[in-house]
């Protein structure tokens, strides 16, 4: 057993998963949050400061497996993944302007020769300044998209609820640079449509609203939101058409389009598009030479929230007593829980290499729960708590004839014993392949 398949398991009992038993209550002014908690006390995530979290190894699965399907969403409209650095010459934000509405948010720091710099909340600046200096492109390389998945920071002053709203976030930005306004409008459509299939993957509902420019600014905007209790927007949405708007831009009580009437939602941004046109470009100088002249690129900045979609996703899917993700994200999609130690079922194990072998071959991440001394009852509590969506159990019933396995759909709260050869039937009908 200790050599399955011959790789490396992942195992529950080698898993760094602090599990806390008591956790401080939030504060009476928060509204409270179903998943914060348990994220906590399940050892998915950890406070180190106010404001600041780490990613355990439970948490950090789901955050790669999200980060893992926006990348493939970003490769299918040709956008090349980079990596700038965390901090941003002063100087840059200086020539944009854009120092003076940020600052109290801003981080600052300085180097050993006194020269000042800001860890970046958002890399307008910096990827400008990357494209002036790259003399000129062959229109060839048109359009240019451009995309990192980095931690960014903003000196919060009420961070809430983890990275709900965190001085530290991961968010995946993208630059993109067209030779004239409708081009970039065509790249506009695509970077919405990647958005709509990463979001429906994720399987919960979104809205997509009129957007507040903000401090960034721009030509056309909109929004990615999750309804949600905890989340700090509000959106205006029109009760007879598809129209939303964030409360913020909205002036009006009906609906423009249909004239019906809005009613109003809690919810929490995730995304956020913008059409800048020649905003950054002009004052940086990203230019392309047409006729010996001089002409700034159409530009576009697209923004997904990563770790704050983990918490609202989570937040939303979550009951008051157990964890639960997108089943595209979840830390493993399946545990397989051995039998007891000592116990008449643990003849049973013979069948953990086929099992093995079987999700394997179905390309479904799991993990074994060989915390042998532990009930498997107590286990399967564990399972469910921690929002595994299945769990494999070998349990009494391999100890029948026909031996059986038992599969349990924690999310749908339904199981089955199957024969061995059945499991690739059961998870090809629930369609499990991202
Ligand atoms: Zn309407």
């Amino acid at each position: 057993m200790s050599n399955v398949s011959g790789r490396n398991i992942a195992r529950l009992s080698r898993i760094f998963q602090p599990i806390i038993a008591h956790i401080a209550t939030t504060k009476k002014t928060e509204v409270p949050s179903k998943s914060y908690k348990n994220l906590i006390k399940y050892g998915m995530m950890k406070q180190v400061n106010s404001g600041m979290y780490a990613f355990l190894p439970m948490g950090l699965r789901v955050l790669n497996k999200l980060t893992a399907i926006v990348d493939k969403e970003m490769e299918k409209i040709g956008a090349q993944k980079m990596l700038l650095p965390a901090l941003t010459s002063r100087d840059l934000w200086e020539k944009t302007d854009r120092l003076r509405e940020n600052i109290s948010e801003l981080f600052h720091v300085k180097d050993r020769s006194n020269k000042h710099y800001i860890l970046s909340p958002t890399y307008e600046e910096t990827i400008c300044n990357l494209m002036s200096t790259v003399g000129v492109l062959s229109s060839k390389t048109f359009p240019v998209r451009l995309y990192q998945v980095s931690t960014k920071w903003r000196d919060e002053m009420k961070p809430r609820l983890g990275f709900l709203r965190s001085k530290e976030f991961l968010m995946k930005d993208l630059y993109t640079f067209d030779t004239n306004i409708s081009e970039a409008q065509e790249t506009y459509t695509s970077v919405c449509e990647a958005y709509d299939n990463i979001f429906k993957k994720l399987g919960i509902q979104f809205m997509k609203a009129i957007g507040d420019p903000g401090s960034i600014g721009g030509s056309l905007s909109h929004e990615y939101h999750y309804t949600c209790n905890i989340g700090e927007d509000t959106l205006c949405i029109c009760s007879s058409c598809e129209y939303a708007i964030n409360k913020t831009m909205c002036n009006q009580s009906q609906c423009p389009k249909c004239n019906g009437d809005f009613r109003e939602e809690n919810t929490s941004e995730v995304g956020h598009t913008f059409l800048l046109d020649t905003k950054f470009t002009k004052p940086l100088n990203v230019t392309q030479k047409l006729k010996n002249e001089s002409i700034p690129l159409a530009m576009g900045s697209y923004g997904l929230g990563l770790s704050r979609i983990f918490t609202v996703a989570t937040e939303i899917l979550s009951t008051e007593e157990e964890l639960r993700f997108p089943k595209a994200i979840a830390p493993y999609t399946v545990c397989v829980i051995l039998p007891k130690k000592g116990s008449k079922e643990e003849t049973g194990s013979q069948y953990l290499n086929e099992i093995i072998e079987t999700l394997d071959r179905l390309n479904i991440d799991f993990v074994l729960d060989d915390r042998t001394n532990l009930t498997i009852g107590n286990r399967l509590m564990h399972s469910r708590v921690s929002g595994f969506p299945y769990a494999i159990v070998i349990g009494k019933s391999t100890i029948r004839s026909p031996p059986l396995i038992e599969v349990h759909d924690i999310y749908d709260s339904t199981s089955y014993e199957l024969p061995t050869e059945d499991i690739p039937n059961y998870f090809n009908d629930r369609a499990m392949k991202i």
